[in-house]
């Protein structure tokens, strides 16, 4: 599978990173769009939050709590967003699931 944040998974492609466990990476976006700019990643493939089974309920809440624990561990006290992209007019590029980690700068709502 050509996938490039398997790749990152797998070590075949390097990555910024900020954390990692059993279950999950978290690395730095390449293209930042704010101060602070992480993805968070499972480490199993998913291609979106469209293509999630129940089974993965417990994978989810572990993404969104390591968001939150590095959002903390980095200094985001005031504020931070977390985004999910998924598919075409989501505005998904990489079909990997991943969360946006944002912060260090004020957002604006609605998103584009
Ligand atoms: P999406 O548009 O799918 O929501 O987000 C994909 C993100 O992955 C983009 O913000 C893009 O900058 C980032 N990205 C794409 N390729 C790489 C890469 O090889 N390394 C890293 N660190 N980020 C990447
Ligand atoms: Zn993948």
């Amino acid at each position: 599978m050509d996938c490039i944040f398997c790749k990152i998974v797998d070590g075949a492609i390097p990555a910024r990173k900020e954390y990692e466990d059993g279950l999950c990476l978290a690395f730095h976006d390449v293209n930042p769009q704010a101060p602070t700019h992480l993805l968070v990643i499972p480490r199993q493939h998913l291609v979106s939050l469209a293509h999630v089974e129940p089974e993965h309920a417990a994978l989810l809440g572990h993404l969104m709590q390591v968001s939150a624990d590095l959002a903390k561990k980095l200094g985001l006290t005031n504020g931070f967003r977390v985004v999910l992209n998924s598919g075409a007019d989501g505005g998904q590029t990489v079909d990997h699931l991943h969360v946006h980690l944002l912060g260090g700068r004020a957002m604006h709502w609605p998103p584009g």
